[in-house]
């Protein structure tokens, strides 16, 4: 049986934070000094491949390993060998993850002979002394050896960027030129007020239809219908011959074709990025073998997946309006 929302959603898409732990603070994710999840709160890899499976048996068709660093989790690859048995059977039709690519020159090949043809990495700058700046620990040139071994184990790679006002803005024609030079897609996404953070994010934010109004003044975008089963609206670039993705949460949030769930770590399951009810899955799956009370909780569960969420910045709203940080659900 498919997993239908009260709104006639098809649920086919599940994200999995696999850690909330990440090597790189970026300045607009998370606090310098953050709190992780103790380890011994976490689902073990043969649990999460439990909750994987009964997801995909109920018609989850597409999974995405994200974190925190999906890479920096403790054997990580052996979750993604018992997942790919899932791929062998077409049970899954792909699977895939995002990842800040620090990790990706070790793992390239082997996610490729796991069947996993397609990564996100999360590239905001060029520039090795700004990369450093808003990742706080991160090193560009690891990144960037990184994305080469992807692309040389047969990875498509699709950029993503946050666009973030007076630090990126006037780089995206250049990240735009380098991406599509090398036959990647990039996608640009809005900033969204989820954790509590030093910065201001009235400052940090930019609207990408401001963006993307500055961006036509050099190239020509026309809208395509290409997709890849997330949130982003394409555009094909007709200076570069590559496609331009953009996610706009804030200003346009498309949540009427939402066909997603989230799981942490935990086995939290959050059935909107944007919203704070969840529903524990861990306990079911610690209370029996069989897996009749775990369906039951995730039946339920999608039977209150919210209609959208409501992000809001502005100087009026000085608190988040998710408490939790994106390390704890993912992109
Ligand atoms: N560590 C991996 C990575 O860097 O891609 C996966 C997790 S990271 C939380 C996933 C994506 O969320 C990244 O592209 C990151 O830039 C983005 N992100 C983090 N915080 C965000 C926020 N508040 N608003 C919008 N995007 C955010």
């Amino acid at each position: 049986m498919d997993m239908i929302d009260p709104f006639g959603r098809t649920i086919s898409y599940l994200r999995v934070s696999v850690t909330d732990r990440c090597d790189f603070r970026c300045t607009y994710c998370m606090a310098e000094d953050m709190t992780f999840l103790p380890k011994k709160d976490l689902l073990s890899l043969e649990e999460l491949d439990r909750l994987c499976t009964v997801f995909i048996e109920k018609g989850v068709k597409k999974l995405r390993l994200t974190g925190g660093e999906p890479l920096v989790r403790k054997n990580i690859m052996h979750l993604v060998h018992q997942l790919s048995r899932h791929l062998d059977s077409g049970a899954l039709e792909e699977l895939t993850l995002t990842t800040n690519g620090s990790q990706l020159s070790r793992f390239a090949a082997e996610l490729a002979d796991c069947g996993v043809k397609r990564i996100n990495v999360s590239l905001d700058t060029l520039d090795a002394e700004k990369f450093h700046q808003i990742t706080r620990w991160g090193n560009l040139r690891k990144v960037m050896e990184g994305i080469d071994a992807a692309q040389k184990a047969g990875l498509k790679i699709k950029l993503n960027a946050v666009a973030l006002r007076d630090f990126n803005d006037a780089e995206i024609p250049e990240l735009m030129r380098w991406a599509h030079g090398r036959g990647m897609d990039l996608t640009l996404i809005e900033t969204m007020p989820m954790g509590e953070i030093e910065a201001d994010r009235t400052d940090q934010y930019l609207p990408l239809s401001i963006l993307r109004a500055s961006l036509e003044r050099q190239f020509t975008l026309a809208d395509i219908p290409y997709k890849t089963g997330g949130p982003a609206r394409y555009a094909h670039v007709a200076e570069t011959g590559g496609r331009l993705g953009f996610i706009t949460p804030m200003t346009h949030n498309f949540c009427e074709s939402c066909n997603r769930v989230r799981l942490t770590c935990t086995g939290t399951l959050y059935m909107c990025l944007g919203q704070e009810d969840a529903a524990d899955l861990r306990a079911p799956l610690r209370a029996s073998e069989g897996n009749e009370l775990l369906d039951a909780a995730i039946d339920e569960a999608i039977g209150r997946k919210p209609k959208g969420h409501d992000f809001i910045i502005d100087r009026r709203t000085s608190r988040p309006s998710v408490s939790r940080h994106m390390s704890v659900t993912g992109g």
